[in-house]
């Protein structure tokens, strides 16, 4: 389940100037689905919508079916999980930040989580290790390190539906390379949305949407959008 159907969805944030203007696409469930586009396209517009910050003024969002201008925000955060661009840790320990809203998760779950996203031996590697505090009063993290903690926390919280928001754009092409991988193994069997402005960054994506003008102008995979270029 999880599937992510936008309908012929409409917005603008000041109406002399309408971002969205009739945009339609699905990501069936457990499929990845990229959009791209240029700066101001209103690729992360969409995703805002998507967890209810605005409300569409046209058409609407359905998640399996249903309508989510039914359904609480508190709900959709729990079936949505996000790796937003930058990620702002709280300040305290690395476990609490991958742990955040998995109370229940065991010692060992947490290990796995760090794995899959990459940070294990580094957080092994430190004399507290998942005790280390973060942030501003304690130990200051890479882009890389804060993304792959943000990661893990995903990994952990195991939603149905994931949104990838450029999450690889602040980093250096060999750590966005490592990451790239931990991100395909937690988008592996999820519905995936992922917002990006680089069709190279989006090569396994099921399908790839080009968003210009408030308009999808493009589809396909990345093979059959690179031979148009
Ligand atoms: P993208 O993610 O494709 O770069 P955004 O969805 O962030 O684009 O933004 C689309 C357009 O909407 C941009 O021109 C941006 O300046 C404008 N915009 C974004 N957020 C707001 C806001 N809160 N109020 C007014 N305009 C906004
Ligand atoms: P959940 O639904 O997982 O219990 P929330 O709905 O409170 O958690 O938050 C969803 C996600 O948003 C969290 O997993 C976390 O990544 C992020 N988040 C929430 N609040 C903050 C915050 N104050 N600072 C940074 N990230 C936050």
């Amino acid at each position: 389940s999880g599937s992510v159907r936008f309908e012929d969805v409409r917005f603008a944030y000041n109406p002399s100037r309408p971002i969205l203007r009739g945009v339609s696409f699905e990501v069936p469930a457990g499929r990845t689905v990229a959009i791209v586009g240029p700066s101001g396209a209103g690729k992360s517009t969409l995703s805002r919508l998507l967890f209810r910050f605005y409300e569409p003024q046209g058409g609407r969002i359905l998640i399996d079916g249903q309508d989510i201008a039914a359904v609480r925000q508190d709900s959709l955060r729990a079936v949505i999980g996000m790796v937003p661009q930058d990620t702002v840790l709280f300040n305290d320990t690395i476990g609490y930040n991958i742990r955040y809203g998995r109370w229940d998760a065991s010692e060992a779950d947490l290990r796995e989580a760090a794995r899959s996203a990459q940070i294990d031996r580094f957080i092994e590697s430190l004399p507290e290790g998942y005790d280390t505090p973060v942030g501003e009063r304690g130990l200051k993290l890479s882009g890389g390190e804060k993304q792959r903690v943000a990661i893990a926390r995903t990994i952990l919280k195991a939603p149905p539906i994931l949104v990838l928001d450029e999450a690889t754009s602040a980093l250096d092409s060999f750590t966005e390379r490592e990451i790239q991988t931990a991100l395909d193994r937690v988008s592996r069997g999820r519905t995936t949305l992922v917002i990006a402005h680089r069709l190279s960054t989006v090569v396994n994506a099921d399908e790839i949407l080009v968003l210009d003008h408030g308009h999808i102008v493009e589809r396909g995979d990345h093979l059959t959008l690179l031979a148009r270029r």
